[in-house]
C-alpha cells in the first residue's frame, strides 16, 4: 500500500479533491469514493467532521474488540500487581512481628544478663556444684584412704 496513490483507483493524487481516511491517513479521490465537493469542503473546513475509508471502518468493531479485551487484560494485571502487593505487605508486617520478637528476646536476655538476680544465682549455682564434687572426691579419697588401712593392715596381719 502507497499512501500517494488513492485507496479506490491507485493512481496518484492530481489535481482533483481528495479525502484523507481519519485513521489510516491513506487518500481517496472524491469522485472514486462518491463524495461531493461541497462535502469535500466541509471536511476540509471543520476540525469535527472525520472521514473513514471503507477499510478503517470495517475494522472498527475489530478494533474495539481489541481495547476491551486490553482493556479487561489490563484490569486483570492491575488486579494481580495487587494481589502481590498485599501478599508482599503481609511478607513484610511478618517479617517485622518475627523481628519485634527477637529483638525483645534479645532485650530479656540483656536484662537477664545484666540482672544481679540472674547474676547471684548463676554464682550459688557454681558455687554449689564446686562443693558438691569437692565433697565427692572428698568422700572417694576418704574411702580410698580407708580401703588403704584395711590392705596395710591385712599385710601387717600376714
Ligand atoms: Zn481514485
Ligand atoms: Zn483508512
Amino acid at each position: 500500500m502507497n499512501k500517494n496513490k488513492c485507496l479506490q483507483c491507485s493512481e496518484a493524487k492530481g489535481q482533483g479533491k481528495a479525502v484523507k481516511c481519519s485513521q489510516c491517513e491513506f487518500f481517496a479521490h472524491a469522485n472514486c469514493v462518491s463524495i461531493p465537493e461541497e462535502v469535500c469542503n466541509l471536511l476540509d473546513s471543520s476540525t469535527n467532521l472525520r472521514w473513514f475509508c471503507d477499510r478503517c471502518l470495517s475494522l472498527g468493531p475489530n478494533i474495539k474488540k481489541l481495547t476491551s479485551s486490553v482493556d479487561s487484560l489490563r484490569k486483570d494485571v492491575f488486579n494481580k500487581l495487587n494481589t502481590l502487593n498485599d501478599l508482599n505487605a503481609n511478607i513484610k508486617s511478618e517479617l517485622g512481628n518475627i523481628n519485634a520478637v527477637i529483638e525483645s528476646n534479645k532485650e530479656k536476655l540483656n536484662q537477664l544478663e545484666s540482672s544481679d538476680v540472674f547474676r547471684g544465682e548463676l554464682n550459688t549455682l557454681k558455687i554449689s556444684f564446686a562443693d558438691i564434687v569437692s565433697r565427692g572426691i572428698k568422700g572417694h579419697t576418704d574411702d580410698i584412704k580407708a580401703e588403704v588401712k584395711t590392705v596395710q593392715a591385712t599385710i601387717n596381719d600376714a
